[in-house]
């Protein structure tokens, strides 16, 4: 459906976007950054990519204001509360994301227990052919996997895990119906685990949620895999933890102050280090803008969003 109302710059794109995204934005809505439109008051649609933060003061920025369409599923850089209090409505894109981030999820916890990258390095460095043995690792049957956050991608990870061979556990705010064990905090988890992997949102409720005590009880065997938000792990605590060999490796796709990667992070053989890539596939990136332009639609047209964050109620 063509959305109704003036076409020019009823659509903002706030951040960096991909360009063929930018591309479809533009073809259907004549949407342009919001540097590049005259009139901030004609934006009544924010597109929102991941990294910038979107609060009171971008909102009086743009004062005719109406939905924030967020491409992605997280959206702890959106102030939801002070958009909810201007009426002006939030979208993220869950569901359509969980298949690429729990492959990647899956990716880094087989990289941490198996050293893919790490013997990739080590074939690389000739060290292979000069007579050396790589070391011995582990497998992923038997494994004790620890999921913090056992929502929609968690529960993909957990299943994905589970068909390898993974023992499961998990944390949550609350017990789900599901087939395995439930551990009561973050501490308890990890105490249960060999893997801990992270899935929570991020965002002022999940704030170092992994701390030095959690990574004490995962111990000097233990690895740890986030996926989630940077802001979720004490980032110094985990550097500090990996260095000094309290904690066995980590698998990272998110860190406290992206594109910023800690360089005592970069200098450590036991970790695995990705660049924020969980949903980055062809087919998961276009669903995501698909999802986020039948939000745009949506609105435009009058009705509710389809994908409301869940403050908003869902439609
Ligand atoms: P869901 O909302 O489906 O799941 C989130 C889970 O986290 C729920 O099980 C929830 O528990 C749990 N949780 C929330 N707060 C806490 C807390 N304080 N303590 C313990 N558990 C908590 O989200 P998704 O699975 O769709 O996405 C999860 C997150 O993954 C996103 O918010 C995003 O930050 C991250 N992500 C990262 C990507 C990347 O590229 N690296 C890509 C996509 C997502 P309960 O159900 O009990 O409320």
């Amino acid at each position: 459906m063509e959305p109704e109302g003036p076409a020019e710059h009823r659509v903002a794109v706030v951040g960096a976007l991909m360009p063929f995204f930018r591309d479809w934005l533009a073809d259907r809505y004549a949407a342009a950054s919001v540097a590049d439109i005259p009139d901030p008051a004609a934006v009544a649609v924010a597109v929102v990519g991941p990294g910038p933060t979107i609060g009171a003061t971008e909102m009086d920025a743009l004062p005719g204001l109406e939905a924030i369409t967020v491409y992605g599923v997280g959206y702890d850089n959106v102030d939801v509360a002070e958009a909810a209090r201007r009426g002006i409505v939030v979208s993220h894109t869950p569901d359509v994301l969980d298949d690429a981030v729990a492959d990647l999820t899956v990716a880094l916890v087989l990289d941490v227990l198996r050293g893919v990258t790490a013997a990739d390095r080590f074939v690389r460095s000739g060290k292979w052919a000069a007579g050396e043995r790589f070391p011995l690792t582990r497998e992923v049957g038997r494994t004790r996997v620890g999921i913090l956050g056992l929502g929609r991608i968690g529960s993909a990870t957990a299943e994905r895990l589970s068909a390898l061979g993974a023992v499961i556990t998990y944390h949550s705010r609350s017990p789900k119906d599901v087939p395995w064990a439930y551990a009561a905090t973050p501490v308890d988890l990890a105490r249960l685990s060999d893997v801990v992997v992270v899935l929570t949102p991020g965002g002022d409720g999940t704030r170092h949620l992994v701390n030095r005590d959690v990574l004490d009880a995962l111990g000097p065997d233990g690895f740890l895999v986030n996926v989630a938000r940077g802001s979720v792990v004490d980032e110094d605590a985990l550097v500090e933890a990996l260095a000094e060999h309290r904690i066995a490796g980590a698998g990272l796709d998110v860190f406290a102050d992206e594109p910023h990667v800690p360089e005592r992070l970069l200098t450590l053989d036991n970790v695995v280090l990705t660049p924020h890539i969980a949903s980055a596939t062809v087919a998961t990136r276009e669903a995501m803008a698909r999802l986020v332009m039948d939000n745009i639609d949506a609105h435009l047209a009058g009705r509710p969003l389809v994908t409301p964050v869940p403050e908003m109620g869902r439609a």
